[in-house]
């Protein structure tokens, strides 16, 4: 279903970040000397909750609906997502005036459906145990003459997520090391594309939920590796597979995968709030929580994270905060 099925290149990421000037916010590259001292290296943040609708997300959703031909624009774009990528669509669309279709699980987040709808984008509902979001969203595709732009398994998201990295790397220039956080891979191998053009040397890892550690496994392996739904709080990493443009992307220029418990990640968010006063969602401390893990290899380094979100429901987050 992708419209430019070949691997995207640097050069594309270039072409995303003129795409999404006028509309992407250009996020803080935030520092906190009190995490220095904890990790005991100079760690930059390239803070993504800033992000319009409050994650990344709005950088691939937003390429990869601009490069839409007139009749795409017309007829509308579709997604399956109960998360970020879903509000990443809903409000690119309504951008870019595009009518668009987001398939959620019945048992979706009333908060998630409410921002989705907030934005303008028509849902269709689906039970999870019963229906396949995927088959879902490809048959009302191809009835419908809509677009489906999936969640990081296409060309032009990717493309756009690598964004977020070179913005960085413009402001921050060369690293040791960069940690990113892995769920189905776009936001890594896009990442993975503006490292490798703007910093050659620098290591990159992805890092995942420790109950869903299908990506270290898949690198190991040389080959993508599928697992069930893992629990974790990590919610916007609870993918099963890594895609196959993500995972060639990956295999070929990702150093090594780590993983993150609930409780390190839950520990991370409690310092984003109170050393550097930022809301971070639990997907988003992946990085920061791997850091610390560490700590003992990146000390005296220039290590880069990027912090991938901050939506999370005030409730929930005052109960992990208190746990
Ligand atoms: C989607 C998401 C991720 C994972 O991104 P992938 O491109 O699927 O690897 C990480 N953090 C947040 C906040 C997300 O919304």
């Amino acid at each position: 279903m992708s419209q430019s099925p070949t691997s995207p290149t640097y050069d594309d990421v270039l072409s995303a970040a003129a795409r999404i000037a006028p509309r992407a916010h250009r996020t803080p590259v935030l520092r906190s000397r009190r995490i220095n001292e904890i990790v005991g290296a100079d760690v930059v943040f390239k803070c993504e909750n800033f992000q319009r609708m409050g994650a990344f997300k709005f950088r691939g959703a937003f390429n990869a609906l601009s490069r839409f031909t007139p009749e795409q624009r017309r007829s509308g774009v579709i997604t399956y997502s109960s998360g970020n990528h879903a509000q990443a669509i809903a409000l690119a669309a309504r951008l870019l005036d595009i009518p668009a279709t987001i398939i959620m699980p019945h048992d979706a987040p009333a908060s998630k459906v409410a921002a989705t709808e907030g934005y303008g984008g028509k849902i269709i509902r689906y039970d999870r145990y019963t229906g396949h979001r995927e088959e879902i969203g490809r048959a009302l595709a191809a009835d419908r003459g809509l677009t489906l732009i999936p969640p990081y398994d296409h060309p032009d998201v990717i493309a756009g997520q690598g964004t977020a990295a070179k913005e960085l790397f413009d402001e921050a220039g060369d690293l040791d090391a960069l940690f990113v956080p892995l769920g189905g891979g776009g936001l890594l191998s896009g990442t993975a594309l503006s490292a490798r053009a703007l910093s050659p040397g620098c290591a990159l890892y992805g890092v995942e939920p420790e109950a869903g550690d299908d990506g270290r496994r898949s690198l190991r392996q040389g080959s993508i590796v599928q697992i069930d739904t893992p629990k974790t709080i990590a919610d916007g990493a609870q993918t099963q597979r890594l895609g196959t443009h993500t995972f060639e992307i990956i295999r070929r220029e990702v150093d090594d995968i780590v993983t993150a418990t609930d409780a390190d990640l839950v520990d991370a968010m409690k310092l984003f709030g109170s050393a550097m006063k930022i809301v971070v969602e639990p997907t988003g401390c992946l990085g920061l929580a791997a850091v610390r893990g560490l700590a003992a290899q990146l000390g005296g380094k220039r290590v880069g994270v990027i912090v991938s979100g901050g939506n999370v429901d005030l409730d929930r987050y005052a109960s992990l905060l208190a746990s």
